[in-house]
């Protein structure tokens, strides 16, 4: 299994671009979350975004979900063929809301993406079947009403990507034993709200979970000025990664 953290920022424009992460494993080639500037940062690292098999959405914030039109407008506009082969996109109840809603303002570049589109809403606790091994499971987050992480596994490699989500001790024992924590670490202390995390708190939800390694994402830019890896430190005392767009890692599946 391969991660690629295409974007590790926010709504605060940065050279970060919003949130998005490419999963490979065997034939399936995931998506989670399509902020705006996903679709170009793939352009721009080489990877191949026709190949994408199934886009997971966390959650409905534009950050994470802008660039859903941009990725099917240049599925059928952007490219020569145009994409044929089908698309599944997964996300929280109301996903299908989402992007009917998408579509009143953008016609039939979502009504007729011009190749086999299918919309599966999971519910918290819900896992899908994506093919080849790999299975997804979804869990809910303190963040928004519907948000959720996932946990995305193939053999003994699990990736859980928390999305956006608050301090919560329940997201870190599910977590436990992960492969890869790909985790959000959006503000500073003195900028802590209820549904992000400071590196302090990650930090806490790392020692519960103890994953293999603590691969940090979605910093809005004052945090970054923080020791962020110090602060982890205190409380887990793996590796820390603090991503930076077009960051890859190989995760072993046995
Ligand atoms: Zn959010
Ligand atoms: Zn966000």
């Amino acid at each position: 299994m391969r991660l690629t953290t295409l974007g590790t920022g926010t709504a605060s424009p940065s050279a970060r671009v919003n949130a998005g992460h490419l999963v490979e494993a065997g034939a399936v080639v995931l998506l989670m979350d399509c902020g705006s500037g996903v679709v170009h940062r793939m352009g721009e690292r080489g990877v191949n975004w026709l190949g994408i098999t199934h886009l997971a959405i966390t959650h409905f914030h534009p950050d994470h979900t802008l660039d859903l039109t941009t990725l099917l407008f240049a599925s059928k506009y952007g490219t020569l063929p145009p994409r044929s082969a089908p698309l599944t996109i997964l996300g929280p109840v109301g996903l299908q809301q989402l992007i009917d809603r998408f579509a009143v303002i953008y016609g039939n570049t979502l009504e007729d993406p011009g190749f086999p589109l299918t919309v599966r809403e999971l519910a918290p606790g819900e896992r899908a079947d994506l093919g080849d091994g790999v299975t997804i499971e979804a869990h809910k987050v303190p963040h928004t009403a519907e948000s959720v992480a996932y946990s995305v596994e193939r053999g003994l490699a699990r990736l859980v990507y928390t999305g956006d989500t608050g301090f919560d001790t329940a997201v870190a024992e599910w977590a436990r034993g992960s492969s890869v924590l790909l985790c959000e670490c959006s503000l500073p202390e003195e900028l802590a709200v209820a549904n992000h995390l400071t590196p302090a708190q990650v930090g806490v939800m790392a020692e519960l979970a103890e994953p293999g390694r603590l691969v940090l994402t979605h910093f809005y830019p004052p945090v970054l000025d923080e020791d962020i890896g110090e602060i982890i430190a205190l409380r887990y005392l793996g590796q820390v990664i603090v991503a930076a767009d077009g960051w890859s890692t190989e995760i072993e599946e046995r």
